[in-house]
């Protein structure tokens, strides 16, 4: 494939990828406008919930707010996250994770390389580069873009 299509082809997954997609596997509801929890749910106050999950050898545990009365089950903003967190991490598990190749720049004293413009729309020039050492050789990194104050 080349790069062209390689680039069509993120860009349409990106632009086709739903809420659903994200958060998957696991019947939540997440409040938007709530960032923290407890909710309320059947006129009562959700409870916390630890709930663990597995995948292979990496055992997740995470807390949801649950319905005493309807077991219905709300996530908030944090929990949220962290359970993102770990549906990544089997992605990478499973090597199923969208990869693009970019060639290495060196202008004399620095590194760097450059993001595809197809995926650079939420950026922005204040954000904040979190690089996270996954190998103790220094070639592999985690990034996270922040957002920037
Ligand atoms: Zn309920």
């Amino acid at each position: 494939m080349n790069r062209k299509k390689e680039l069509d082809k993120l860009d349409e997954f990106y632009s086709n990828l739903k809420e659903e997609d994200i958060v998957g596997e696991v019947k939540f509801e997440i409040d938007k406008g709530a960032f923290k929890g407890p909710f309320t749910c059947h006129g009562k106050k959700a409870s916390l919930v630890e709930k663990k999950i597995s995948y292979g050898d990496l055992d997740f545990t995470y807390n949801i707010w649950q319905c005493g009365k309807c077991k219905k089950e709300y996530l908030d903003f944090e929990q949220a996250r962290k359970y993102e967190k770990f549906l990544i991490m089997k992605k990478v598990l499973q090597d199923k994770l969208i990869t693009i190749e970019r060639s290495m720049n060196y202008d004399g004293k620095t590194f760097f390389f450059r993001f595809p413009k197809e995926l650079t729309g939420n950026l922005h020039k204040e954000d904040l580069v979190d690089i996270k050492l996954l190998s103790t050789d220094g070639r592999m990194f985690l990034v996270e873009i922040k957002q920037g104050r």
